[in-house]
């Protein structure tokens, strides 16, 4: 800014001269104002979004190892509370059984492989998920060669563990069961379907399905009304 007190008698070129100097060193000290600002701020959010990239790699990679063991976050949360140990799972194919089967998780407890399936939907232990593991167990003696004396259901949201015994009259039962499944896909005797109210209604092949669930009709007094009319008219 001009500071000989003469500005009203300057020349014109003298005042936009001062003018453009005044106009100058504010620019300067706003723009090193904002520089300071920008630099703090510029390396504060290039730290946070370093530390993000971090932890996503991490939790990435921790995610990246427990897929290949097969296991979800929650479940191997679940199944190391007791510290047991994780193992690759892999999918059994035995052409000597005609069996395979894959399970959702694989840990070593007491030096046996442990099968462990994951049921989250429900809250009871079905037949079929009984079937499943018992099917598992089979499999990792074959290819294991050390028979599991038991595997794991996690059944429900609340991930319930229930331990299955690998029993020789449980293995009877599997038994009676593939047997019963073989004779129905070779047509010796015809599949027998439970045809309930609320499966039938999700079910995919209902269409198809002879044996789904039909509602009873209801015989309201109205149709009971046509009934005899049409008794009536036939006689
Ligand atoms: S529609 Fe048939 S196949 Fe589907 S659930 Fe019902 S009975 Fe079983």
């Amino acid at each position: 800014m001009c500071t000989h007190g003469k500005c009203n008698g300057c020349s014109p070129p003298h005042r936009g001269e001062a003018m453009t100097n005044w106009w100058h060193s504010e620019l300067v000290q706003a723009l090193t104002q904002i520089t300071h600002i920008d630099a703090h701020y510029l390396l504060y959010t290039m730290l946070v979004i370093s530390s993000f990239v971090v932890i996503n790699d991490v939790l990435r990679a921790v995610k990246r190892r427990e897929h290949r063991a097969g296991l979800t976050t929650s479940l191997a949360l679940e199944l190391s509370v007791d510290g047991s140990k994780n193992r690759q799972v892999r999918t059994y194919i035995s052409e000597i059984q005609g069996i395979s089967g894959r399970p959702d998780a694989l840990i070593i407890e007491n030096g046996f492989c442990i099968p462990v399936e994951r049921k989250a939907f429900g809250n009871k232990v079905r037949d079929r998920h009984i079937a499943q593991l018992l099917v598992y167990m089979r499999l990792i003696e074959e290819f294991e060669g050390k028979k599991p004396p038991y595997g794991y259901l996690i059944i429900g949201k609340s991930a319930r563990r229930v331990k299955v015994y690998n029993t020789p009259e449980r293995q009877a039962w599997l038994s009676e069961q593939i047997n019963q499944m073989k004779d129905i896909v070779n047509e010796k005797i015809p599949a027998a379907a439970r045809p309930q109210k609320t499966k039938c209604a999700k079910c995919k092949v209902s269409d198809a399905c002879e044996q789904r669930f039909i509602a009873p009709v209801e015989h309201t007094s109205s149709s009971n009304q046509k009934e005899q009319l049409i008794l009536i008219n036939s006689k």
